[in-house]
C-alpha cells in the first residue's frame, strides 16, 4: 500500500526529447543514470534523442533498442536521425520497427536544405511518421557568425547573438509552409522565441499538422543569466529575452505550444569551463530531466503561470498523443499502464546537484528553492523512486513502438 494522503497523484511524465548518449558518450550520461534521474523527477517514459552518433538505419535502431532494454529504468522510445538524402531510403524499414519520429536540422551541423526537407516530409508522411526539426535558419546563423568572428567575439554573449529570434522565426515559418504544402506532420524541437510561438499558433488555425515543444530552461532563464553562469547556460537554441519567456508560458496555456520536454543534454564541467574564454569551445546543453517536474510545479503551477490540468496536458497527455503512446501512457485510466507519480505541491526544497541522480555534478538551478516535488514514482506498478531514493534496477524497461 502506498499512502498518498494530502498529496497529488498524477500520470508519469512523458519526456519527448532527452539525450542519454548511450552507448557513445557515457561519461556524460548513460541509459541507467539518465533514467534514474528521470525516475527521481517523475518521468516514466522517455523518447531518446539522437545526437552525434547516427541512429539512421534499422541495424543502428536495433542496437539502440537493445541498449535501452538492457539498461533503462523506464519505458522508452527513440527518435531516428540525423536524416538527410543519404539515409532517406531507410525511413520505411525504421518506421516498421516502431520508430516513427525522424530528426533533421535546418542549420549546421546537420543542415538539410529545402529540397532535402521536402523529400523527408514526403517520406515520413507516407510512413505515418513525424519529421522532428531543429528550427534555426542557416543563412541567419551564418551571416551573424561571420560578423561575430570578424569582431573576434568569443565571450558567452556572442553565442546568444549568433542565432537571434529571426533565425528561429524564419526556420519555423519555412517548416510550416513546407509541411502545409505537402501535408506532412512536423514537430518543432525546443521552441525558444515569441515569433516561433506565434507562427505555430497561426499554423494550427489553418490546419497545418504542426506541433511544438519548449523546455524548462527556455521557461526560466534569459540570455542575461549567461552573464553569471556563462558557458553553463550555453545551449542550442540559445536563451532569449523576458518577452520570449512570457510568450512560451502563454503558448503552453493556450495550446500553441503542445508539450514540454527536458532536452536533457548534459556536458561535463571540463566541457563547459573552456567557454569562459572562448564560448565556441564549450559544450552546448544542460542537464534537465530530473528538475523538469519540480521546475514546472514551482515556477508554473505554484506561481499560477499554468494550471494543474495544463501541466498534465503538456507534460503527460500531449507528448503521449504526439509520439503515439496514448492511452497506454500519459493518462490515469483503466487501460493505461500504472505509471504514477505522487507529488507534494507544498514541499519546498533547495536544488543541489549533489542530490541529483544524473552523471554530471552540476545543474543550472543550483540553490533555487522550488515548491512542489515528486515523492514517489511508479512504472507499471513497480516503485522506481521513493523518499529520495531510486529503487529500480535495469532490465524491466520496455521499448515503446510509436502508434501513429
Ligand atoms: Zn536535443
Amino acid at each position: 500500500m502506498v499512502d498518498a494522503r494530502g498529496r497529488l497523484v498524477i500520470p508519469g511524465l512523458v519526456d519527448g526529447h532527452a539525450h542519454l548518449y548511450d552507448p557513445a558518450f557515457t561519461y556524460r550520461e548513460d541509459f541507467t543514470t539518465g533514467t534514474a534521474a528521470a525516475a527521481a523527477g517523475g518521468v516514466t517514459t522517455v523518447v531518446e534523442m539522437v545526437l552525434t552518433t547516427p541512429v539512421d538505419s534499422p541495424d543502428r535502431v536495433r542496437v539502440k533498442i537493445d541498449v535501452g532494454r538492457r539498461s533503462s529504468l523506464i519505458d522508452f522510445s527513440l527518435h531516428a536521425g540525423m536524416m538527410n538524402l543519404n539515409n532517406l531510403q531507410n525511413i520505411p524499414a525504421i518506421a516498421d520497427l516502431g520508430v516513427r519520429s525522424f530528426k533533421t536540422f535546418t542549420c549546421k551541423p546537420y543542415y538539410a536544405d529545402d529540397h532535402t526537407l521536402m523529400s523527408l516530409m514526403r517520406e515520413t508522411s507516407m510512413n505515418h511518421s513525424i519529421l522532428d526539426a531543429h528550427a534555426e535558419d542557416e543563412a541567419v546563423a551564418n551571416e551573424n557568425l561571420q560578423r561575430l568572428q570578424a569582431a573576434g567575439r568569443m565571450d558567452p554573449m556572442a553565442h546568444a547573438e549568433w542565432k537571434p529570434n529571426l533565425a528561429e522565426e524564419r526556420a519555423v515559418k519555412k517548416l510550416i509552409q513546407l509541411a502545409g504544402g505537402i501535408g506532412a506532420r512536423v514537430h518543432i524541437s525546443h521552441l525558444s522565441t515569441r515569433e516561433g510561438v506565434e507562427a505555430i499558433r497561426k499554423a494550427k488555425r489553418t490546419g497545418v499538422k504542426a506541433t511544438a515543444e519548449t523546455c524548462p530552461h527556455y521557461l526560466t532563464f534569459t540570455r542575461k543569466d549567461m552573464k553569471k553562469q556563462g558557458p553553463y547556460l550555453k545551449m542550442n537554441p540559445s536563451l532569449k529575452g523576458p518577452k520570449d519567456v512570457d510568450a512560451l508560458w502563454r503558448g503552453l496555456r493556450d495550446g500553441a505550444v503542445d508539450i514540454v520536454t527536458s532536452e536533457h543534454a548534459p556536458g561535463t564541467r571540463a566541457e563547459k569551463e573552456p567557454g569562459w574564454k572562448d564560448i565556441w569551445k564549450a559544450w552546448g546543453g544542460v542537464p534537465a530531466i530530473e528538475t523538469m517536474l519540480p521546475i514546472l510545479l514551482s515556477e508554473g503551477v505554484n506561481k499560477h503561470r499554468i494550471t494543474l490540468p495544463t501541466f498534465q496536458r503538456v507534460c503527460c497527455e500531449n507528448p503521449a498523443r504526439i509520439f503515439g503512446f496514448y492511452p497506454r501512457k500519459g493518462v490515469i485510466r483503466e487501460e493505461a499502464d500504472a505509471d504514477l507519480v505522487i507529488v507534494d505541491l507544498k514541499l519546498r526544497r533547495k536544488v543541489k546537484a549533489a542530490d541529483l541522480h544524473q552523471k554530471v555534478d552540476w545543474t543550472p538551478y543550483e540553490g533555487w528553492v522550488l515548491k512542489g516535488w515528486p515523492v514517489l514514482t511508479m512504472r507499471r506498478g513497480e516503485i522506481l523512486f521513493q523518499d529520495n531514493e531510486v529503487l529500480a534496477k535495469p532490465g524491466a524497461a520496455e521499448f515503446l513502438p510509436m502508434n501513429l
